[in-house]
């Protein structure tokens, strides 16, 4: 019996880069469930939940971020979206209402496989008992003693700033966006206040970093929000 790693759907009603997505996870020893409209997309997954979703935001019967808020009702599962270059303010909408990560078309297989797994460890570790140690290539957190290092190294970071690396840490190779950074670093009432992110992220950077204009962790995901990437993460 051949064994598969994980279910992916995927949501895309162009049948070009339907058919790459396919050949390409199967290739991968994913089974992949296919539809090409958002009535399709809801039916598959009722039928037959799968591990992940590669959503594309642009169908025909219907916003592709419709599907994702019915999605997000029903399940934590990840959900990648791809869009079309340049629609930041889509992408922002839809990793603010759930979604875990983003591709913008036209896309490499190698980045579409690293995204896709990235999002599948991130769900299998959310499923484990929360561990005192985060940890992201040099970068090391401690939560109970709140000691951070680099490579061994102690670093004191202010409490804002430990706060806003681990929310990063914790989604290790997950965008976040502005409004998601402010509200779990600084709370609801600080949405609007987008300066704080980049100010508290460029005090991170010179502390972490060892050349803080050219990060190896804190990438800037230009227009939508910040992901610590993990150095295995090409
Ligand atoms: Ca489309």
């Amino acid at each position: 019996m051949k064994t598969f790693k994980a279910l992916v759907l995927v949501v895309e009603d162009d049948p070009a880069i339907r058919r790459f997505l396919s050949i390409v996870l199967a290739g991968q020893q994913y089974r992949v469930l296919e539809a090409a409209t958002k009535e399709a997309g809801i039916r598959t997954f009722g039928l037959e939940p799968p591990d992940a979703v590669i959503l594309d935001l642009g169908l025909p019967d219907g916003d592709g971020m419709e599907l994702l808020r019915d999605l997000r009702r029903l399940s934590a599962v990840p959900i990648l979206i791809v869009s079309a270059r340049g629609q930041e303010r889509g992408k922002i909408e839809a990793l603010d209402a759930g979604a875990d990560d983003y591709l913008t078309k036209p896309f490499g297989a190698g980045e579409l496989l690293a995204r896709l797994r990235a999002a599948l460890r991130r769900a299998a570790s959310a499923r484990q008992p929360a561990g005192t140690r985060l940890a992201v290539g040099a970068l090391g957190v401690d939560l109970e003693s709140r000691a951070v290092t680099v490579a061994g190294k102690p670093v004191k970071l202010t409490p804002h700033e430990y706060r806003l690396l681990v929310v990063l840490m914790r989604n290790a190779g997950k965008v976040l966006t502005h409004q998601q950074l402010l509200k779990y670093v600084w709370g609801t009432t600080h949405v609007h206040e987008t300066h704080y992110v980049r100010v508290y992220m460029n005090q991170l950077r010179k502390k972490l970093e060892a050349d803080p204009s050219r990060p190896e962790y804190i990438m800037t995901e230009t227009g939508v929000g910040y992901r610590i990437k993990p150095p295995d993460d090409s």
